[in-house]
């Protein structure tokens, strides 16, 4: 019997990534999810490895429209929304704040915060309605960059702050019906990528698994499924139904620094 076993879930960006490590251990806890993804391959692959177990949406974070179709595909397919999981997000790739023309600067923040920012406000205020009526949860992918600055540029950091004050405030306006709290991961291998104008990947940067190891405790650059089993026992009801507000870091230990 799985963790998860009669859930409904939703995850955003769950087509690759840490999102996809989370679509694909739900449904082997016996979740049924519903994914948003930006592209028709994404679709194709969730629904060869998952069949009818998922509902794969494609869509943009940025489309209240879309968000919404979203939460109505999980619930017209499932049923109801027990666990909604605002995951999709874009990199800065550490460039420097004094790099960023000043003339750029309205432009690139739009595009970063729409999508980190916007995005998750609009998949948790499509999903209230449902996730009321489950007395669901909301799982935010939060970041070591929630905490820390050096893991991105100014503005990544400050969209993943600006996540954890959005979460302190949910979870105290939606108590008692929904739990809202975050998994909060480290340096993770993806392909994180940027802007659309932008063409890196994270998993490209010359060097970065070497530069996580160094300076992580725990000494090694993590993969999606490291997290994975942590949003399992935030979303599961008999695991943590006494636990909300609460960010799960899952870092290597980057509090106690020191290597
Ligand atoms: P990823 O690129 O594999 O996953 C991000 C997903 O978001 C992709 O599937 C992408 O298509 C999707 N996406 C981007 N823009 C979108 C949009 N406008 N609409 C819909 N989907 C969109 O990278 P990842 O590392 O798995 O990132 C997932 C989350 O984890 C992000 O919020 C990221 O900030 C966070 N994170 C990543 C790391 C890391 O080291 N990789 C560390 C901490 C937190």
């Amino acid at each position: 019997m799985g963790r998860l076993e009669g859930y409904a879930a939703l995850v955003t960006g769950g087509g690759k990534g840490i999102g996809r490590a989370v679509v694909d251990r739900f449904v082997a806890e016996g979740a049924r999810v519903g994914v948003l993804v930006r592209s028709a391959a994404d679709m194709d692959d969730l629904s060869a490895a998952h069949g009818d177990k998922v509902a794969p949406v494609q869509g943009d974070v940025r489309s209240w429209q879309d968000n919404v179709h979203t939460v109505e595909t999980v619930v017209a397919r499932f049923g109801k929304l027990d666990v909604l999981v605002p995951n999709a997000g874009v990199y800065d790739f550490s460039d420097p704040f004094e790099s960023i023309e000043g003339a750029d600067l309205e432009a690139r923040y739009r595009e970063l915060f729409d999508v980190n920012v916007l995005g998750y406000l609009q998949a948790a205020r499509a999903g209230l309605v449902p996730l009321r009526e489950s007395r669901g949860s909301i799982i935010f992918t939060l970041s070591s960059s929630s905490f820390f600055s050096g893991g991105g540029g100014t503005l990544y950091v400050s969209s993943k702050h600006a996540l954890t004050g959005t979460l302190k405030q949910l979870a105290y306006e939606l108590a008692p019906d929904i739990r809202v709290n975050a998994v909060a991961p480290g340096g993770t291998r993806t392909g994180l990528g940027g802007l659309p104008s932008d063409a890196r990947e994270l998993n490209a940067i010359d060097g970065f698994e070497e530069m996580v190891a160094r300076t992580t405790p725990l000494g090694f650059l993590s993969e999606p499924e490291d997290h994975a089993g942590l949003y399992v026992t935030l979303a599961s009801r008999e695991e943590s139904r006494f636990v909300t507000a609460e960010i799960i870091r899952s870092d290597g230990g980057l509090e106690v620094r020191g290597r």
